[in-house]
C-alpha cells in the first residue's frame, strides 16, 4: 500500500514521522475522512474546505492549495486502483522541539492514505444499538482535530455495553455521537443540533439538511434533550462512513419498535441516490 507524505508518493511502510511531530505529541493537527464510491471521492470540495477551516481555527497554515490536495488524492486512488474506500488525510503542525507554544518555523506534516471501506449494508438494513453518555469533550467540537481522546473514551462506553455508538449529552441536551451527528424524528419533524462549537458540522449532516429542504421534509436545526431522544418516533445518525444509519436501541430501550422508521428509510434512499448521481452517473 502507498501513502502520500508531504506530497511524495511512497510505500506506506517507508513513511517516517519525527518523534517530535506535534501531531504525535500534542494531537496538534486536523484531518478529514472522505468516502470514495466508484473511484470518485464524494463531496471532496466540502471536505477540503472544512480541512482548511479547521486549520484556520487553530492558527495553522496548510501550505498546499486545494487543487494540490485534490491531485494528491487522485494520484493515490489511481496508484492503488481502489474504487470503494476512504481517503484519510491529516495535516499536523509538524516537527519542533517539544514546547506547548505554537512554533513559528514548523512547516507541518501532511499524510494521505486509503482506508478499506466498511461493510455497512447489513447495519443500514437493521439499524444499530447506542448508549447515552456524558459529553466529556472540550468546547471546540466544531474543529475536526486529531485530538480525539474524548471521542475515544466515550466510544469505549458504547463498546463496553455492546453498542456501536455513544450518543452524547451536555446537561441533558443531546449534542452528537462520538463520531456521528444525531437526528430525531417526532411527529414527522426532523431535528438535529445546530452547527455551533458543541458539534462537528458533518458533511453528511449538511447533505441531509439540503435533501430535507429539496424534498419538503420538515426539518429544524434545534437542540433536543435526552428525554426527547427517548420519546422520538425515529432516531438516526449520519457520518461519512455510516451514511444514514438507523438507531433502533438507546440504553437497551427499543426505538420505533426496534426497526428503522419510514422517514429514516426515505432519507437513506435519497442519500444513496445522491451518491449514485454524483459518483456513478
Ligand atoms: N461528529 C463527529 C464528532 C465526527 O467525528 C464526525 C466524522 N466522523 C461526524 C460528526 C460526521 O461528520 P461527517 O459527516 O463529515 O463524516
Amino acid at each position: 500500500a502507498y501513502m502520500l507524505l508531504n506530497g511524495e508518493l511512497i510505500e506506506r511502510s517507508e513513511g517516517k514521522i519525527d518523534i517530535e511531530d506535534r501531531g504525535f505529541q500534542f494531537g496538534d493537527g486536523v484531518y478529514e475522512v472522505i468516502s470514495v464510491y466508484g473511484g470518485h471521492p464524494f463531496a471532496l470540495n466540502e471536505h477540503l474546505d472544512r480541512l482548511f477551516e479547521s486549520a484556520r481555527k487553530i492558527y495553522m497554515n496548510i501550505p498546499y492549495s486545494k487543487t494540490e490536495l485534490e491531485d494528491g488524492i487522485k494520484r493515490l486512488l489511481q496508484k492503488e486502483k481502489k474504487n470503494n474506500c476512504y481517503v484519510y488525510m491529516q495535516f499536523s503542525r509538524g516537527t519542533s522541539i517539544r514546547n506547548h507554544i505554537i512554533p513559528k518555523t514548523a512547516t507541518g506534516t501532511l499524510i494521505i492514505y486509503l482506508l478499506d471501506a466498511k461493510q455497512i449494508d447489513e447495519w443500514k438494513q437493521k439499524g444499530i444499538k447506542t448508549v447515552i453518555t456524558e459529553d466529556i469533550r472540550w468546547l471546540r467540537c466544531d474543529i475536526k482535530t486529531t485530538s480525539l481522546l474524548g471521542n475515544v473514551l466515550v466510544k469505549q462506553k458504547a463498546v463496553e455495553k455492546n453498542a456501536s455508538e455513544a450518543i452524547l449529552h451536555r446537561d441533558g441536551v443531546v449534542t452528537e455521537g462520538s463520531s456521528t451527528n444525531v437526528w430525531i424524528v417526532k411527529d414527522r419533524l426532523i431535528r438535529t443540533h445546530p452547527a455551533d462549537h458543541f458539534i462537528l458540522n458533518g458533511i453528511t449532516r449538511r447533505e441531509i439538511l439540503s435533501i430535507c429542504e429539496n424534498h419538503q421534509f420538515r426539518c429544524m436545526e434545534q437542540r433536543f434533550t435526552v428525554d426527547e431522544l427517548l420519546e422520538a418516533d425515529e432516531i438516526f445518525i449520519t457520518s461519512t462512513t455510516l451514511e444514514v444509519m438507523p438507531v433502533v436501541e438507546v440504553d437497551g430501550q427499543k426505538i420505533s419498535g426496534g426497526k428503522p422508521g419510514p422517514i429514516t428509510r426515505k432519507l437513506q434512499s435519497l442519500f444513496e441516490q445522491e451518491i449514485q448521481f454524483r459518483c456513478f452517473d
